[in-house]
């Protein structure tokens, strides 16, 4: 039952062969065995409550497709019921009044929430060594990372501890681990889904999206979760699109742009070769390739880590021991109060770019440093601009390299912001991401480590993206692969 895909599941309960009671007793028991430190917060009682009011939807009929479902949060969206610690010590205990617009959406739909999952502290990292609540294992490989930051989402994806989850990506965080564990899922166009009660960390960035185990089912799940909302004041305003509607539409004469900079020296060899099969795959259904160049590409790097500490050092001072979360026990007067409480619920990367956000942004760094980025970040969509007058999608690796060792990069906060290359430049635009199985590399352990292949449309073309991966999970099956023990 737990191989099936959410689409597959629904068809299940719809026709009553399965309860949505017994779907959440079953995954609920593979949780509780599961070793990979991917849940942060299991309720069973709570999620038994919800399957019981799922099933009695069903058994009136008032259905969505999502109805009785279960789904597991990731554990940066706020919840009425469950803590939201975004995985820090800062909110270790913190319940929120209310639910994000993400879970209140996906309640709606008649979801069962599984529990919360595991990512790097306030989505700050690409390996989830930097959840204060320990790292994330990947399935494939428990020695490995499973990527970050939304690594809990993608790994419980993966070893079949929940058929969907919610992830957030800033700079990579959806399709970076999707693809280090084997899984489906894809960034939205900036302001598609609402921000509201995602805890921030670079708000100009920051967008949520599903995880899956196909693109079929990241439609259905997109279906619920995006939508106009007013309490995000940069959610868009579009009429509601449905996902699912054009999957299967034909390919011929697509014209995939691959971009130069995207296969240069810094690309793994069994990486590279994984990607190009599948653009040959697409060639064969129809597609042909369109050699495109994105030459800021290299830039984006230091832009990004320049405006999102920027942001994110702004974003996080309301963590201040006054108002919610950890405060320090002893402390002398206000500001020490501050100082001790903020020193000892942050980790060190959130406090590395806090300070760089800090100084980007004081008197007389903020010409050089953040306006300068913020121009570079218009001349990097201007890239895009052009490209997508040449092509209708671009391909290219989601990750340099397979999952490394949980530690390898530890020391090296700069060795791990490389690992973003091909990922931040997208979310810089704004533009809608992908990531889908495509094949395998070799792990430094384990030979089979999944890579993802990398879809990037223009501005809306979620849709797009959506039947060009469904078409090729059609034609081959590497998203149905999955690790031994799951
Ligand atoms: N790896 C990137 C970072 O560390 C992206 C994280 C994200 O998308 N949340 O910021």
């Amino acid at each position: 039952m737990h191989t099936k895909t959410l689409k597959e599941l629904s068809a299940l309960l719809q026709a009553r062969k399965i309860s949505a009671t017994e779907l959440a007793t079953l995954y609920l028991g593979r949780i509780a065995h599961s070793d990979l430190n991917a849940f942060l917060h299991v309720d069973e009682a709570l999620t038994l409550k919800q399957a019981a009011l799922a099933d009695q939807r069903i058994a009136r009929n008032d259905t969505t497709p999502l109805t009785g479902v279960p789904i597991a949060h990731k554990d940066i969206f706020v919840t009425r019921d469950w803590r939201a610690t975004a995985g820090s010590k800062m909110l270790e205990n913190y319940v929120s009044p209310f639910d994000a617009a993400v879970v209140e959406r996906f309640n709606q739909a008649g979801t069962v929430t599984l529990g919360k999952l595991n990512c790097d502290e306030f989505a700050m990292g690409g390996s989830n060594e930097n959840s204060a609540f320990g790292p994330v294992k990947n399935p494939w490989d428990k020695a490995a990372i499973p990527g970050g930051s939304s690594g809990g989402s993608a790994a419980s994806v993966a070893a079949r501890l929940t058929p969907c989850a919610t992830a957030t990506d800033t700079g990579g965080s959806i399709r970076q681990p999707a693809s280090l564990c084997g899984v489906t899922g894809i960034k939205p166009t900036y302001g598609r889904v609402s921000r509201f009660g995602m805890i921030a960390f670079a708000s100009s960035l920051d967008q949520g999206g599903p995880i899956a185990k196909t693109a079929e089912d990241c439609a259905l799940l997109l279906n619920a979760m995006a939508g106009f909302d007013e309490r995000d004041s940069t959610s868009i305003e579009r009429p509601a699109e449905d996902f699912s509607a054009g999957l299967t539409r034909d390919i011929k004469g697509l014209r995939i742009g691959v971009p130069r900079e995207y296969f240069g020296p810094g690309l793994a060899p069994d990486v590279e070769q994984a990607v190009r099969a599948a653009l040959s795959e697409y060639e064969k259904l129809g597609a042909v390739l369109v050699d495109i160049s994105l030459p800021k590409t290299e830039l984006s790097i230091p832009v990004y880590y320049v405006l999102a500490p920027a942001e994110a050092s702004s974003n996080l001072s309301r963590f201040d021991g006054v108002r919610y979360g950890h405060r320090a026990r002893n402390y002398t007067d206000l500001s020490d109060m501050y100082m001790q409480t903020r020193a000892e619920g942050f980790g060190d990367e959130v406090k590395r770019r806090i300070l760089v956000g800090a100084y980007v942004l004081s008197h007389g760094y903020y010409d050089a440093y953040y306006l300068q980025a913020q121009k570079i970040r218009r001349l990097i969509a201007e890239d895009f601009k052009s490209a997508f007058e040449q092509c209708d999608v671009i391909m290219g690796p989601v990750s340099p390299s397979v999952a490394w060792n949980i530690g390898d990069k530890a020391d090296d906060p700069v060795a791990n912001y490389l690992a973003d290359i091909f990922t931040l430049s997208t979310s810089l635009a704004g533009l809608p991401g992908m990531s889908i199985p495509c094949g395998f590399g070799q792990g430094a352990r384990n030979g089979r480590l999944p890579v993802g292949l990398q879809l990037i449309g223009n501005y809306f073309e979620e849709a797009k993206l959506l039947n060009i991966a469904h078409r090729y999970q059609q034609a081959t099956d590497w998203h149905l692969r999955q690790p031994e023990q799951a």
